[in-house]
């Protein structure tokens, strides 16, 4: 697009009635020169009209695209970026969208180069200062414009986290784990499936809060009891896009029926129960030859994927929970069955509600806070090295 305003502008001075005078004009060092030669203006004016008259492409460019922005308009051309300006260093930098274009500015008609990001160099027309107002020349301006536009499309195609399904475990007439208790002669009972659903909810709203471009979703909300299939269809029913990616997060509490000594929390790469196409098999139709392969590399991918996340909750666990609760680690027979998993996916045993130094822990309205606070550190943390390595795709 650069090349195309130079070319427009080249094409603009090529024409300009200036250079078409037949004689001395090879001597004459600028245009502006032209004007007090023995030439009659008449002739300039007339030229210049009938140019103007017989050009519609010129005509159209001229009164679309003016040659010189005010800031105002260079301001609203450019969809309202910050521009930080340092009068010292008479250079400036425009920000819009995370991304930013700096430059100096020069003399009228003086070219020089606009970084871009830090990693991208246009030479373009710089900005020039009149009479203490800054002047962007349109080059500038659709120069900045279209590369911001470009980065901006950059931004859509990256890889990103668009939705994190949160699975808290059992509900309504399924009870999940049951601990039996008497804790100073009352009686006292942990329920599982009452503690991970407000653990669920703390994490929902926390992920909710932080990440209003994602969807965040429960399989339920209340004590309600969700069957497999109505959590298969609500994760099935979550609409991606070839760069998008879902993670999904079971809270769940565990239970010895047999060592009520047996405490402590600890993470499981989970392999959910429903099966979703890793790839639409109609867009590789041409070379079904492709498609294991694909699958197998997406396959190690998630696999990869679902334990950086597993390594990540539970590196948050050790640090918020640790001094309370022992460490039961991850666990390594999941890298069996993690094979069919299709999503990064991690299931999360809370505590042992069979164990009271752990009920108690889960019944305590501060540490269901923490438990969400791991859960959302480690959830972070991954969403954050997924989105910024493109998704992990640079190995392959
Ligand atoms: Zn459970």
């Amino acid at each position: 697009m650069k090349r195309k305003n130079f070319m427009k502008q080249k094409e603009i001075s090529l024409t300009t009635p200036h250079s078409l005078l037949p004689t001395n004009h090879s001597l004459l060092p600028t245009p502006y020169s032209l004007l007090p030669t023995p030439h009659s203006p008449f002739f300039i004016s007339l030229f210049s009209f009938l140019i103007f008259l017989f050009s519609p492409s010129l005509l159209s460019a001229q009164t679309a695209v003016p040659a010189v922005y005010n800031l105002t308009d260079t301001i609203n051309y450019l969809g309202s970026p910050e521009l930080r300006w340092d009068p010292f260093f008479d250079s400036g930098v425009l920000n819009l969208n995370g991304h930013n274009a700096s430059f100096y500015s020069g003399e009228e008609g003086e070219t020089g180069p606009v970084l871009f990001d830090n990693r991208e160099i246009l030479d373009l027309p710089l900005p020039y200062n009149s009479g203490g107002e800054l002047f962007f020349p349109a080059s500038f301006v659709t120069g900045v414009n279209d590369t911001f536009k470009r980065f901006a499309a950059d931004d859509l195609a990256r890889f990103r986290i668009a939705a994190i399904v949160i699975d808290p475990g059992h509900g309504g007439k399924d009870t999940g784990a049951i601990g039996n208790h008497i804790i100073k002669g009352v009686p006292f009972q942990s329920v599982e499936k009452d503690i991970v659903l407000k653990v669920s909810k703390l994490l929902y709203s926390r992920l909710a809060a932080a990440f209003p471009d994602k969807r965040i979703l429960m399989t339920r909300d209340s004590d309600t009891f969700p069957s497999l299939e109505d959590r298969v269809i609500l994760a099935n029913g979550i609409p991606v896009q070839d760069n998008e990616a879902i993670i999904y997060i079971s809270v769940h509490a565990n239970a010895s029926l047999t060592n009520p000594a047996a405490r402590g929390y600890e993470i499981w790469y989970l392999p959910p129960d429903y099966q979703r196409d890793i790839l639409d098999k109609s867009k590789y139709s041409g070379s079904p030859e492709i498609m294991p392969i694909l699958n197998d590399m997406i396959q190690e991918e998630y696999n990869t994927e679902s334990v950086l996340l597993s390594q990540g909750i539970l590196r948050q666990f050790n640090s918020i929970l640790g001094n309370v609760m022992p460490s039961r680690g991850l666990k390594e027979e999941a890298w069996f069955v993690v094979r069919n998993a299709h999503m990064p996916s991690v299931l999360v045993e809370l505590g042992f509600v069979t164990n009271e130094t752990d009920a108690l822990l889960m019944n305590d309205d501060n540490y269901l806070v923490k438990f969400s606070d791991a859960l959302y550190n480690g959830i972070t943390e991954f969403v954050d090295l997924f989105e910024r390595s493109g998704g992990f795709t640079a190995q392959y």
